[in-house]
This record gives C-alpha cells, sequence and structure tokens, in this order.
C-alpha cells in the first residue's frame, strides 16, 4: 500500500493560499505530511511558507496560475522533485467568477470561470499521474454541491457547469486510473466561510430579475452555521490516507446536509 502512514506522505494542494486550501496545508502538516503550495497570490505563499517554516515544518511552493499548462507542469515536476515524490495531490484552486444570465454571460467570463475550475483540474490530474503511476496515490477534487444540484443561483451557469464536470472528470479518472492504484475522488462542500464568495462578479443584469445567490445561512439542515474550511480539510485528509482506502470515483459532501434541501 502506498498511503498507509501519515508520516511519509507528500502532497500538492493547489489555491493553497487561502480558505479551503490553506486550512488542507495546515491540517497536512500538523499530521506529518510534506508539502507543496501552488496559488496565483505569492504573497500569501510566501508568508504561509514563513509561518509553516516558523513551526518547524518543510514546504515548498510555486506562484503558477493553474489556467498555464507550461509553468503549472514545471510546478508540478519541480515541487515533486523537492517533495521526493507525489502520494496526495489535492486540485483545489477555483473562482465563483462572473454570474450572469446566458444571455449576457460574455464568452471570456464564461471561459475563464471553466478554465480556472475544470480545465485546470484536467491539467493538474494530467501532470500528476506521471509521478504517481508507479505508486499509486490519491487525487482529490475539489467540486461543489453546485456540481450536482442546482439551486436557486441564478446566473451560475459557468460555475455549476464547471463544478459538474469535475465531479463527471473524477468518476472517468477514477476508473481510468485504478489501474495505477490511484484513487480519484471529489469533496462537495456546501457555503463554506471564506475569502471567495466576496470574489463573486455579479452582473448588473442580475438586479433586473431580482435574483442573486442567498447562501442558507440559518437555513441549514445541521446546524444554524456556515461550515469551516478546517471541516472540509479533515474530509479531504480521509480521502488522501488509506482510512478511505476502497473509496474512489465518489463525490463527498461537506455541507450540513444542505443539497438535500
Ligand atoms: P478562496 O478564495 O479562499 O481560495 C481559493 C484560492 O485559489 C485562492 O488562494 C486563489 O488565489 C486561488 N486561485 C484562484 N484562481 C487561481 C488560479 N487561476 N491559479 C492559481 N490559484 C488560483 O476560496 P475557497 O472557498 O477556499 O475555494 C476553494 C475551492 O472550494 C474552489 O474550487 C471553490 O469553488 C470550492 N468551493 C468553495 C465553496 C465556498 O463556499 N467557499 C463552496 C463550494 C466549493
Amino acid at each position: 500500500m502506498t498511503t498507509n502512514s501519515f508520516a511519509t506522505k507528500k502532497a500538492i494542494i493547489t489555491g493553497a493560499a487561502s480558505g479551503i486550501g490553506y486550512a488542507t496545508a495546515k491540517l497536512f502538516i500538523e499530521k506529518g505530511f510534506v508539502v507543496g503550495l501552488i496559488d496565483a497570490d505569492k504573497n500569501r505563499l510566501e508568508s504561509i511558507s514563513k509561518e509553516f517554516k516558523q513551526d518547524g515544518y518543510d514546504c515548498y511552493y510555486r506562484s503558477v496560475d493553474v489556467t498555464d499548462e507550461i509553468n503549472l507542469k514545471k510546478a508540478i515536476d519541480e515541487l515533486t522533485e523537492s517533495l521526493e515524490g507525489l502520494d496526495v495531490f489535492f486540485s483545489n484552486a477555483g473562482i465563483n467568477g462572473t454570474w450572469a444570465p446566458i444571455e449576457t454571460l460574455t464568452i471570456s467570463d464564461w471561459d475563464q470561470t471553466i478554465n480556472t475550475n475544470l480545465r485546470s483540474t484536467f491539467l493538474c490530474t494530467k501532470f500528476a499521474i506521471p509521478h504517481m503511476k508507479e505508486n499509486g496515490g490519491s487525487i482529490i477534487i475539489t467540486s461543489s454541491i453546485n456540481g450536482t444540484r442546482i439551486f436557486n443561483n441564478f446566473g451560475a451557469s459557468a460555475y455549476s457547469s464547471s463544478k459538474a464536470g469535475q465531479v463527471a472528470f473524477t468518476k472517468m479518472a477514477a476508473l481510468e486510473l485504478a489501474r495505477y492504484n490511484i484513487r480519484v475522488n471529489a469533496i462537495c462542500p456546501g457555503a463554506i466561510d471564506t475569502a471567495i464568495n466576496g470574489k463573486t462578479k455579479y452582473s448588473a443584469d442580475l438586479d433586473e430579475v431580482e435574483i442573486k445567490v442567498e447562501f442558507p445561512e440559518g437555513n441549514r439542515p445541521l446546524k444554524n452555521e456556515t461550515g469551516t474550511s478546517e471541516q472540509v480539510a479533515q474530509s479531504v485528509l480521509f480521502l488522501a490516507t488509506d482510512a478511505s482506502a476502497n473509496i474512489s470515483g465518489t463525490e463527498l459532501y461537506v455541507d450540513g446536509a444542505e443539497s438535500l434541501l
């Protein structure tokens, strides 16, 4: 088995400078993983790396845009070399992008969301395979409850399509990569209190139809709080280790049963 002990795990995390990716990096290193961090935000990566090193942990990072295939491949290859192997890949970087009616959503806004969320997951998986195929491993992909269930998130056609694409991709990849003992699973968070939600670009057209995204805070079946990145990180940890050895091709909801509403 390749994914037995926490201590020998080598993991790359994208979107590691904030929110779910940062919480996962922190949890992973506390559990004895060595981590390689990827994000577009160079300043945050530098300060996180300092923070981890001050706490006595090894940490490597590359500042790269996950839609840039040449530099992404270079970053994954270099980080794998620094880590001396790759057991776990967490494809997590993502954006909410622009939410607009389909009629007015621009093609470039559509492309930006699909490329950042879905194309990057394909690229990360593609570039991780050569490093994992000999010894096996675990790939975890952050999708969303929006990937499998359409709420009244009017204007979220690009985001929901990218997240649904990630779930379909997870299943195809799980089937294809089982031959290498590489497991592939998706995490589907509900509303999580991170910076992403403040970065959504709402088109003015949405005001006209008086529909905007409302995260159902105070309306969650499990408890009346928004979920946290730390809760998601615990589920990523589960999928990263042999605690989930027989699980591949599935999506794990971390949403306080929000998707059942
Ligand atoms: P976040 O904004 O806190 O973190 C996202 C990170 O991704 C940021 O550090 C950002 O710099 C990085 N990133 C964005 N585009 C990038 C690019 N092109 N190249 C490299 N890095 C890039 O948000 P988060 O909530 O932690 O989001 C992580 C994932 O969780 C995303 O895929 C998101 O769709 C998913 N998700 C979030 C929620 C939520 O409510 N927060 C719900 C469901 C799914």
